[in-house]
């Protein structure tokens, strides 16, 4: 059952999901307006440099035009024409750079008209050189139309260059608005990412301090509540004798046969009651192991003799032997193959023997009990393993409480062995164990 504060965590995932989805909104937003400005301040600067090109070339043009008129030379002219045509480009270039800006539209028409007009002139006197030669040319030089002009046009750029500039401003400032934005709200999330982590860890602790807290209740409960049922049972059992030797003389067969009856569950219980000590123990870690060399050949032969006396159904068969000592607690062993064994009988109830396997193989000894059962469907492999774990939980046929094979496994598994079943719905069941050959140094 989940703790009190065990039942805030799925909430707070939720709100901790809830949160970063929008933490990374705000941050998609703020570093696509954040490019979005930086590219506006740079689309300024490439118009600002955009006019000072245009001016630049308009100049050259202008030297060109008097070069020429001083020494006709065709390289002047050309570079004047060059030029000329270098100016429409230049403003061309700025009427698409500023398409989306009204003010700077006005102001281009304005610089276009009065270029083409200093164009105009500059052409003139070129003219007048050809046709009427230099003082003639000289001559419209000095009226200063062409100086005016260029006064005209500088000022129409320096407008245009003041409205650009603000603009520049202006992006740069929003550009570092947006930059403050963001690292506000970089600030924000982390400060939530980490108060939410120690939120969630402090959740998290609790569950797990409350959990392992009853999971240590549960144990201790199991260990006493053992022990406890230990004491009359084996008051039980020791009445028992005693009345079953008194009983002997008197040969009252149906009374030896309940009592027989009685021992036997008394055994059960005891067997029970033993299986829940050792979940205890292993839980707690608490396990002792007496480890020794022994013969492996001979224990399977014994206990199968003693588990056959148990079934008058099944027919208990021996295949092969390792002749070679394990490494193990005998006893333990012992017990696993007995769980295994009356597993195999249990689960069989239509078959009427069970095939106990030994080899070897390298230096381990493989143990295996197949049976002609009701078998395991795939999906409960592993799980059945686990501590009161029943793969067929709504069958009632089959009393158990699901444990045996858990102590089993934790046996092998402290012995450095493994563990497996090989098994289908309807197919019969093959248990197997593994047990290191016991070396001698
Ligand atoms: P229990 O037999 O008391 O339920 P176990 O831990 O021995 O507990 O076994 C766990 C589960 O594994 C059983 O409930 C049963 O579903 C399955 N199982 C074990 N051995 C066999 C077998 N030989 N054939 C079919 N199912 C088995």
């Amino acid at each position: 059952m989940k703790s009190y504060f065990g039942r805030f965590i799925p909430l707070l995932f939720i709100v901790a999901l809830a949160f970063i989805l929008g933490n990374a909104f705000i941050l998609f937003t703020s570093v696509h307006d954040l490019i979005t400005d930086e590219r506006l301040v740079v689309h300024t600067h490439e118009v600002l440099s955009e006019i000072d090109a245009g001016f630049s070339t308009l100049k050259e043009a202008e030297s060109a035009q008097r070069a020429y008129i001083i020494t006709t030379l065709d390289m002047y002219l050309q570079h004047f024409h060059v030029s000329s045509e270098l100016v429409s480009y230049h403003l061309k270039l700025l009427k698409n750079m500023t398409i989306d800006y009204p003010l700077q539209q006005k102001n281009l028409s304005i610089l276009t008209k009065k270029t083409n007009e200093r164009l105009a002139l500059l052409k003139n006197g070129i003219t007048a050189r050809q046709t009427t030669g230099f003082d003639a040319a000289a001559q419209m030089l000095e009226t200063g139309r062409g100086a005016s002009k260029m006064q005209e046009i500088q000022s129409v750029i320096s407008d245009m260059e003041k409205e650009e500039t603000r603009l520049l401003k202006a992006r740069a400032d929003q550009s570092q608005i947006s930059v403050d934005e963001l690292y506000s709200a970089i600030t924000i999330a982390l400060f939530f990412e980490i108060f939410f982590i120690l939120i969630s860890f402090f959740f998290i602790k609790r569950e797990f301090d409350q959990r392992t807290l009853s999971e240590q209740r549960k144990n201790d409960f199991i260990s006493i509540a053992s022990h406890e049922l230990k004491t009359p049972i084996t008051s039980m059992s020791v009445f028992t004798d005693l009345l079953k030797k008194r009983m002997g003389p008197l040969k009252d067969k149906q009374a030896i046969h309940y009592i027989q009856k009685i021992r036997e569950q008394i055994q059960k219980q005891t067997s029970l009651i033993n299986d829940l000590l050792d979940i205890s123990k292993m839980q707690a870690g608490k396990i002792d192991l007496h480890k020794e060399p022994f013969d492996i050949d001979k224990l399977v032969k014994e206990t199968v003799e003693v588990v056959q006396t148990t079934t008058k159904t099944h027919k208990l068969i021996i295949k092969g032997r390792v002749r070679n000592k394990v490494f193990g607690d005998k006893q333990r062993i012992g017990q696993v193959l007995i769980n295994f064994l009356s597993n195999a009988i249990k689960y069989s109830p239509k078959a009427n023997r069970v095939i106990i396997t030994l080899k070897k193989e390298r230096r381990t000894v493989i143990v295996s009990i197949q049976d002609f059962g009701i078998g395991i469907a795939r999906k409960h492999h592993k799980k059945i393993f686990t501590r009161f774990y029943r793969a067929r939980e709504e069958d009632q046929s089959f009393p158990g409480l699901g444990i045996g094979l858990y102590i089993t496994f934790e046996i092998i598994r402290r012995h450095e062995g493994k563990v497996w079943v090989e098994s289908a719905a309807g197919k019969g069941a093959k248990f197997a164990f593994t047990l290191p050959i016991a070396t001698y140094i």
